[in-house]
C-alpha cells in the first residue's frame, strides 16, 4: 500500500444548516483544523470547502468529491475535519470515505473526536465497524425504496430489475415461447411430474434461469409466483389484479400452490411408478398403500399404516395384494365412467360455483380486507373491530381460494371428457397423470384379497365416487 508523505494533509470544512451548536462557521472550523495540523507538525496542502446551506439534500459537493479523488490518488496522508458530522453528511458519505481511506491508509484527525488511523490494524478495525454501521443505516433507508415498490404494486405495476420468465424485460409483455413453457410447467406439476423433471425439460428446450440451468428450486419459485395468474403480490401476499396478462388461471395457480405446499389430497411419493401409490387406501385402516414386492416378483400394493409396520404386512387384517389386477380393474372403471354421456357433468356439476364467480369473490374480499386497514388508519374502526372483521373476511377468502384450487385440480379431467376414444386417451396419459385422475374422481380402498384366492374378486376393490 502506497502511503502519502506524512506532511500531505488535507483540511475539509463544511458550512451547513445543522443546528448542532455554535462555533461551526467555516472560519472557525478552519482555524481549529489548522491549529491541529500545527500541533501534529503536518503540512496542510489544501483546504477543501463545501457549502450545504442550500436546503437541497442532493446537491453535489465539489469539495468532498475532490477530497475523495485526492485520497484515491494517494495524495493525502491525513485528513483533518472539525468533527465527523462536518466530514460526512450521511451514511453513504461515511462508507465511501472509509473505503477510500482503507485503500490508501489515510489517517482522519478530528478537532472533536479521536483519530482514525486506517494504516494501523486497530484503526482498520474501527473503520470496519464504522463502515458496517453505515451500511446498516443505508439499508434502513432502503425502507423508502420499499415504499416506492409498495406504491407501484398498489397500481398493479411491476417493479423489479429481473426479467420474469415468460415475459419481456418490461415485465408486461408476454414472450410466447417462454410463456408456453411456463404453461406446460403448470400442467406437468398438476399431473404429478416432479419439479426436477420440469427443470430438465426447460433446460432441454434451451431456457435458463437468470443464465443458470433450471433446477427444482428455481422452477418452484416460478410456479409459486402469483404473477403468472395475473395477480400482484406484496411481500408474499396477493393484493389484487396485475396489469400484465396472466399465463394461467388463478385456479390453476392455486392448485399448483397446493401441490407445492404438499396440501394436495394426498402426498404421493416422488417418482412413484404405480397407479395407486399414495392415493389408494388400505381397506382395513385407511392408511395409503404403497408399492412393494421383490424385484423379480409381481408388484404388490401394501398398507403403509402403523399397524402394518408393527404387525407385518402379511398378517391378517392388513393389506398386501397383487397390483396389476387391481390397476386393470380401476382403469376399466375410470374409462367406463368417463365414456358415459353425462361425464361432462364431472367438470360442471360438482356443486361448486363457476370459477369466474370465485375469482370475482376473491378479488372483492381482498379489496374489503384492504379497505379495513384504511378504515383503521382513518379511525373509522377500532383495533379490535378491525381484527374481528379481518379474521372473518380472511377466513372467507381462504375458503374461496381453496375452492379455486379444487377447480384447478378438476381441470385435469379436461382431455378425457368428451374424447372419442377415452381408453386411448387414458392409455396415452403418464401414470402420474392417471393417478391424479383417479384421485380426482374417486377414493379407492383395497381389501385383503382373501386367503388362497387366485382369481381377482372386484368386490375387494371398493370404489367411492367423490
Ligand atoms: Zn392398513
Amino acid at each position: 500500500m502506497y502511503k502519502a508523505p506524512p506532511e500531505s494533509t488535507l483540511i475539509y470544512v463544511r458550512q451547513s444548516l445543522d443546528r448542532s451548536g455554535d462555533g461551526l462557521a467555516v472560519s472557525r472550523q478552519r482555524e481549529d483544523c489548522e491549529q491541529l495540523a500545527a500541533q501534529r507538525g503536518w503540512t496542510v496542502v489544501k483546504i477543501l470547502t463545501d457549502n450545504d446551506t442550500s436546503a437541497s439534500g442532493r446537491k453535489a459537493r465539489p469539495g468532498f468529491t475532490e477530497l475523495l479523488d485526492l485520497i484515491e490518488a494517494g495524495r493525502a496522508a491525513n485528513v483533518i475535519a472539525w468533527d465527523w458530522s462536518r466530514l460526512s453528511r450521511n451514511a453513504r458519505d461515511t462508507l465511501t470515505l472509509i473505503e477510500a481511506g482503507q485503500r490508501n491508509g489515510v489517517t482522519v484527525a478530528l478537532v472533536r473526536g479521536s483519530d482514525l488511523d486506517m494504516s494501523t490494524p486497530n484503526g482498520r478495525l474501527v473503520a470496519e465497524i464504522m463502515a458496517s454501521v453505515a451500511k446498516h443505516e443505508i439499508d434502513q433507508k432502503g425502507d423508502r425504496q420499499r415504499r416506492a415498490v409498495e406504491q407501484a404494486a398498489e397500481k398493479g405495476l411491476w417493479v423489479s430489475g429481473r426479467k420474469p420468465f415468460g415475459y419481456e424485460p418490461d415485465g408486461m409483455t408476454v414472450r410466447p415461447v417462454e410463456a408456453a413453457a411456463v404453461k406446460a410447467g403448470y400442467t406437468a406439476l398438476l399431473s404429478g411430474v416432479p419439479l426436477g423433471q420440469i427443470a430438465r425439460e426447460w433446460n432441454a428446450q434451451g431456457f435458463t434461469a437468470q443464465s443458470r440451468p433450471w433446477a427444482w428450486d428455481s422452477v418452484r419459485r416460478v410456479l409459486r409466483n402469483p404473477r403468472y395468474a395475473g395477480l400482484r403480490a406484496l411481500r408474499g401476499e396477493v393484493v389484487g389484479a396485475a396489469q400484465w396478462p396472466a399465463l394461467v388461471s388463478e385456479e390453476t395457480w392455486r392448485a399448483a400452490l397446493d401441490v407445492l405446499a404438499g396440501n394436495a389430497a394426498r402426498a404421493v411419493p416422488r417418482g412413484a411408478k404405480r397407479l395407486l401409490t399414495g392415493v389408494g387406501l388400505c381397506g382395513v385402516c385407511d392408511a395409503t398403500v404403497h408399492a412393494g414386492g421383490a424385484a423379480n416378483k409381481a408388484p404388490m400394493y401394501r398398507c403403509s399404516g402403523k399397524g402394518a409396520i408393527e404387525g407385518g404386512a402379511d398378517l391378517p387384517g392388513h393389506v398386501s395384494r397383487m397390483a396389476l389386477p387391481v390397476e386393470e380393474f380401476v382403469s376399466a372403471v375410470v374409462v367406463e365412467r368417463l365414456s358415459r354421456l353425462d361425464a361432462v357433468e364431472l367438470l360442471a356439476d360438482r356443486g361448486r360455483p363457476d370459477t369466474g364467480t370465485l375469482r370475482t369473490d376473491a378479488a372483492a374480499l381482498r379489496q374489503r380486507i384492504e379497505n379495513l386497514a384504511l378504515d383503521y388508519a382513518d379511525g373509522v374502526l377500532t383495533r379490535s373491530q378491525m381484527k374481528t372483521a379481518n379474521e372473518r373476511l380472511s377466513g372467507k377468502l381462504a375458503e374461496v381460494e381453496s375452492q379455486l384450487a379444487d377447480a384447478g385440480r378438476v381441470s385435469v379431467l379436461g382431455p378425457l371428457i368428451g374424447a372419442e376414444d377415452v381408453r386411448a386417451v387414458w392409455d396415452s396419459l403418464g401414470v402420474d397423470r392417471q393417478r391424479l385422475v383417479v384421485d380426482t374422481l374417486m377414493v379407492v380402498r383395497l381389501d385383503p384379497p382373501g386367503r388362497g384366492t387366485r382369481t381377482f374378486r372386484p368386490e375387494t376393490v371398493r370404489i367411492e365416487w367423490r
